[in-house]
């Protein structure tokens, strides 16, 4: 089946733009437009106490410095609540989804799947509630090839378990989020970190669910700082500096496996970027990430 090529880039306003995340930008702008596909940025502010007032914005803005823009207005998640909410009504007509009052400390013990303990015996009306979505044949493997991590299987009943699609806080979760707008968007490949490999799986159970067909799915690797740790908001990576956006493209391009000539490296973003898609090859990218890159001892 042939549809048309949209990918997107769908940061979470956290922090400023990292390194990490601009990789992932460049990965999945390259893929669409090495596929004469369109490119959306798709803003997650789902989770306004983790948000950071003005990282919006800023992701938006060091994005357009490094030359890649949506090809459509930026899609925010706040305004889509509605829409969260009518699939929410629509799972729960089918029967696919139950709530749950587990505490925090219950959900501890038991590790990363649950139990299924409030299916069974369903919470007071009165009590807060999460809602979980109930899946129909937990046992049943479910695969896919990655484009760059290769094929990939997991069972919901040992690997994940019934997903939160509402949080008891009220606030939409990302799992459902995320699905209900690659949808909505038309989304048919997802380039994005291998942070996000393990819950592909979920995701593409609840396209399935939902009646849509699922993306490509595609994950690059992750880049550790030199101590070790993935590069993120949550440990504080440093933001990108903007100064450089050309120098920044060159060393995401070589941390994914491609080889841009080293006269490139002093160009603009816009040399960087037609040089990047006239040249894009995916079976290039490493599963791994190559921390030897100069970039590192800079
Ligand atoms: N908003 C998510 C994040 O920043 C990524 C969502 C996705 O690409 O599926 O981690
Ligand atoms: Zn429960």
């Amino acid at each position: 089946m042939n549809r048309p090529y949209r990918g997107r880039f769908a940061p979470s306003p956290t922090g400023p733009l990292h390194f990490g995340s601009l990789m992932a930008a460049l990965a999945s702008w390259l893929d669409a437009r090495a596929h004469q596909g369109t490119w959306l940025v798709r803003m997650e502010d789902l989770d306004p106490p983790r948000e950071v007032a003005g990282a919006a914005q800023h992701i938006i803005e060091a994005l357009a410095v490094h030359g890649l823009e949506s090809d459509e207005p930026v899609l925010f998640q706040s305004r889509r609540l509605s829409a969260y909410d009518a699939q929410l009504d629509w799972l729960a007509n089918h029967g696919f989804l139950y709530p749950c009052s587990c505490n925090r400390q219950r959900l501890n013990s038991l590790g990363r799947v649950y139990d299924g303990h409030c299916l069974r015996q369903p919470p007071a009306p009165a009590e807060a509630t999460a809602l979980r979505l109930h899946l129909p044949a937990p046992e049943r493997p479910v695969y896919f090839e990655d484009a760059i991590q290769g094929p990939q299987r997991q069972v919901p009943a040992q690997d994940f378990g019934d997903t939160i699609l509402k949080r008891k806080d009220g606030l939409h979760a990302y799992q459902l989020a995320v699905v209900v707008d690659d949808i909505h968007q038309g989304i048919s490949h997802v380039v994005r970190g291998a942070d996000l490999l393990d819950v592909s799986a979920r995701q593409q159970l609840l396209f399935e669910i939902l009646g849509a067909t699922p993306p490509r799915w595609a994950h690059i690797p992750v880049i550790n700082n030199l101590q070790g740790q993935k590069l993120s908001k949550q440990n504080h990576a440093p933001a990108l500096d903007l100064t450089r956006p050309g120098f920044n493209l060159y060393h995401a391009l070589r941390l994914l496996g491609q080889q841009p000539p080293q006269a490139l490296e002093s160009q603009s973003p816009g040399a960087l970027l037609t040089w990047g898609a006239a040249h894009w090859q995916a079976a290039r990218v490493p599963r791994q990430p190559n921390c030897t890159d100069p970039l590192f001892s800079h």
